[in-house]
């Protein structure tokens, strides 16, 4: 079951369109006005917002851009305008979608599908985001913070530093990590992880504190929460 906010000043298009999305079993709420619509918005969970553009109190560009500010949830822009003008700004102000009215009721539900199939693709991807303490390791992006400062690092040290934190309170050898992050190109001592750790702590650590890597005396690394 879906939660659906429907924002809609015209009684009848909204009563014929709640009444539709009910019959597939999804709880509908309606708001009349761009005010009372933004309140909802903010104030509860949505799967989709449909939103109308023109609306008494407040437009639905400025009802759009508010919820940005403050949300992600998904939003369907409604408009009997359709220039494309009209389109980019509702865009531009963050909506997911644009519908030009009148539309069929079949066609927003298939628009809706696509943004509901979007949202469980993103939820099943593998986190990307690792976290110790304050240090965050964003894997697709490869970037690093220590807090909201970025962290400068060549591939081989986030290659290091993302093996050690995928398996943070593990004891890794020195054999491993040369394993992981040089692979087979490494016919080279495992001196050079010493060497690399060294590198990594000059750049993460902040002096005066522990850290974040500890050195397991005859055995290699671990990187500790
Ligand atoms: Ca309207």
């Amino acid at each position: 079951m879906k939660r659906i906010l429907f924002i809609e000043d015209e009684p009848h298009l909204s009563r014929f369109v709640e009444m539709e999305l009910r019959r597939d079993a999804n709880d509908v709420v309606l708001a009349y006005d761009g005010v009372t619509g933004l309140h909802l918005a903010l104030g509860e969970e949505w799967d989709v917002i449909l939103l109308d553009l023109m609306l008494p109190r407040m437009d639905g560009l400025e009802v759009c851009r508010q919820i940005r500010t403050l949300k992600k949830t998904p939003v369907i822009m409604l408009t009997a305008r359709d220039s494309i003008s009209d389109r980019v700004a509702g865009l531009d102000c963050g909506a997911d979608d644009y519908m030009p009215k009148p539309f069929a009721i079949e066609e927003l539900k298939a628009r809706m599908r696509v943004i509901f199939r979007r949202q469980e693709d993103s939820a099943e991807a593998s986190p990307s985001l690792l976290t110790c303490r304050d240090l965050t390791v964003n894997v697709d992006l490869r970037v690093v913070m220590r807090g909201d400062v970025e962290i400068g690092l060549t591939k081989r040290e986030f290659d290091l530093l993302a093996v050690l934190m995928e398996n943070a309170n593990r004891a890794m050898s020195r054999e491993t990590l040369l394993d992981k992050v040089w692979g087979f190109e490494a016919a080279v001592d495992t001196n050079v992880v010493d060497v690399y750790i060294r590198y990594l702590r000059n750049k993460i650590d902040v002096p005066g504190q522990a850290s974040y890597i500890q050195t397991l005396r005859g055995i290699g690394y671990m990187m500790k929460t």
